[in-house]
């Protein structure tokens, strides 16, 4: 198994390419066309097995649309969000996006199987009710979506459902968890001592919060 980081330069989220045996992509940006050109190289997006979406704001799943062939996943607290095309208000504020419905509802504890590797689900609400981190238990990566960033800094709780509360709790779930690697939805990779650093910090900011 190997993890390919399509990291975004614009509004798009990361993306991230599991190659596995059954190969999945975490979190698909803003749109189908801008998907498929960036997984040019990587893969072919009908040979993606597995679409997870950590959570359900268009700039992390409008091109689920890329993958024709593929099982997309989210959290149950968020399908009605993708369902109504609303997606917590992120459709307007991008002014893009349209309805979809999740093929497989996630909950906290859930496995995802690829075959040579296995993604845990991690309930991580606050960003939005139904905000999921990824966890590689055996490699110690996290697929944090939008609740924890690089340098410590942690998705807004601005847009409709929202929770701020709920993300501080998220945060001291997240640093119990050993981390090697942290594959943010948005900005850079992070490794090593920097990335448990950056737990921490993120621990601390956001509790000033409430
Ligand atoms: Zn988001």
């Amino acid at each position: 198994m190997r993890v390919v980081p399509l990291i975004s330069a614009g509004y798009d989220s990361n993306a991230y390419v599991l190659l596995a045996e059954r190969v999945a992509v975490i979190d698909t940006g803003l749109s189908a066309e801008s998907m498929r050109s960036r997984l040019a190289g990587v893969v072919q997006p009908e040979d993606v097995e597995v679409v997870v979406n950590t959570h359900a704001h268009i700039d992390h799943c409008g091109g689920n649309g890329a993958f024709a062939n593929a099982r997309v996943m989210l959290h149950e607290l968020d399908a009605e969000a993708a369902e109504s095309g609303s997606f917590y208000g992120t459709a307007s504020l991008f002014g893009t996006g349209s309805a979809w419905k999740p093929e497989r509802l996630l909950r906290e504890g859930m496995k995802i199987e690829l075959g040579d590797a296995e993604l845990e689900v991690i309930h991580t609400p606050g960003h939005t009710p139904g905000s999921i981190c990824l966890y590689l238990r055996e490699e110690r990566a996290l697929f944090s979506g939008d609740t924890l960033f690089a340098g410590g800094s942690f998705g807004r709780t601005d847009l409709e459902g929202g929770n701020m509360r709920q993300l501080v709790e998220s945060l001291r779930r997240i640093a119990e968890l050993e981390i090697e690697v942290l594959y943010p939805g948005h900005l850079e990779v992070v490794e090593g001592e920097e990335a448990r650093e950056c737990v921490e910090v993120a621990c601390e900011a956001a509790e000033r919060f409430i």
